[in-house]
């Protein structure tokens, strides 16, 4: 591991506690609507980690959901307090997604795009420096280099 200081972060209620023991791979807002529905919010911000680089402490249960693409993927909550902590999506081979906000200093890692900004609210404005896709985008192109090359490390040694 080359970053020896580990994120770490939590539920609201405190059962539920998390490391990551290695950088983000990326961070994104999502405007989506289920994303809106999911956090009663105006969207979501989630970061992608390499699957083995999270240690979740305390209970968590699950619930699987289908994405917009149509492809199935679970969140996990706290059983205690129900706070979304990450999910899994059957799309994404090798990693995980962490809720952004539930790190104990998510003030530190901002979206890095902003996605599904077609749904975005329209009372909700955006500063003009912020990268925007109306929908998805094209992972080769907009993940900075070492995330790729990390993620595509990762995927090497661990397929089958
Ligand atoms: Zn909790
Ligand atoms: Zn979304």
């Amino acid at each position: 591991m080359k970053n020896n200081q580990s994120l770490t972060g939590g539920c609201i209620c405190g059962q539920v506690k998390y490391q990551i023991t290695d950088k983000l791979l990326f961070t994104q807002a999502c405007h989506c609507k289920d994303c809106k529905v999911l956090t009663g919010s105006s969207y979501i911000v989630n970061s992608s980690v390499l699957e083995n680089t999270l240690i979740v402490e305390g209970e968590v249960s699950s619930t699987e959901l289908k994405a917009g693409s149509g492809a199935s993927y679970k969140t996990y909550f706290c059983t205690k307090c129900g706070t979304y902590v990450y999910a899994d999506y059957d799309s994404a081979v090798g990693r995980l997604t962490v809720r952004t906000k539930t790190l104990d200093n998510s003030e530190k890692f901002p979206p890095q795009v902003h996605i599904f900004t077609k749904d975005k609210d329209p009372w909700l404005n955006l500063s003009e420096d912020v990268i925007c896709f109306k929908e998805m985008y094209d992972q080769k192109k907009t993940w900075p280099e070492e995330s790729l090359n990390r993620y595509n490390e990762y995927l090497k040694a661990n397929s089958k």
